[in-house]
């Protein structure tokens, strides 16, 4: 059975929800004060055995590109789609992601995000309600509504499909840099509130 931690306690029960139950339930961290998440896939081994999203040879090749941009993990939330690692891990299936998508949906409803950065087709596809191949979305601000309110999405590859090749690190990073503008453009204009994160990231 699995464990529910959102945030300082925000919630906390047992998960019977679908079929994954069997595993150790992996909620999101991070600083959601900042109100940017980033949102993967589905937890694999590492990240079950940590109890944290994205630490594994993904996580470690996710940290490097935000740091070679001049961006902190430590400012951002990270969560995935589905909260409980697929057996050998596969991708979660539509069942799974339907049951687990109330706890997102919670997630995102709590956070507020100014922005949403998808990694990998199944987060970004999730997300935005479609099927459209990344290739056509990748490193695109777009709009999507999730239950009435509208939310900018900044689609990328997952690490994941970079440690496979699909693309080089130097082509991924790009994508990273190009994050960094549309994270300092959003705190300039429509959070200005964090003046001191636009000091920290984006006067570099
Ligand atoms: S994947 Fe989501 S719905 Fe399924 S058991 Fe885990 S927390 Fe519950």
């Amino acid at each position: 059975m699995s464990k529910l931690e959102f945030p300082s306690s925000y919630i906390k029960f047992n998960c019977t929800g679908c079929p994954l139950e069997e595993n150790k339930i992996v909620w999101g961290q991070g600083n959601y004060k900042n109100k940017i998440m980033f949102i993967g896939e589905a937890p694999g081994v590492n990240e079950e055995k940590f109890g944290k999203p994205f630490v594994g040879r993904s996580g470690n090749l996710l940290n490097i590109m935000l740091e070679k941009a001049g961006l902190n993990r430590e400012l951002f939330y990270v969560t995935n789609i589905v909260k409980c690692r697929p057996p050998n891990n596969r991708q979660p299936n539509d069942e799974e992601k339907l049951c687990c998508r109330s706890f997102l949906r919670l997630e995102i409803t709590k956070i507020a995000p100014k922005l949403i950065v998808t990694l990998g087709s199944t987060a970004t596809n999730a997300i935005l309600f479609n099927r459209r191949s990344m290739k056509l979305i990748v490193g695109k601000l777009v709009k999507t509504k999730i239950d009435l309110y509208s939310y900018l999405v900044f689609p990328m590859y997952h690490p994941s499909y970079v440690l496979r090749s699909g693309i080089t690190r130097d082509d991924y990073l790009i994508f990273f840099l190009k994050l960094k503008r549309v994270i300092c453009k959003i705190y300039l204009t429509q959070y200005k509130r964090l003046r001191w994160l636009v000091n920290e990231i984006c006067k570099k």
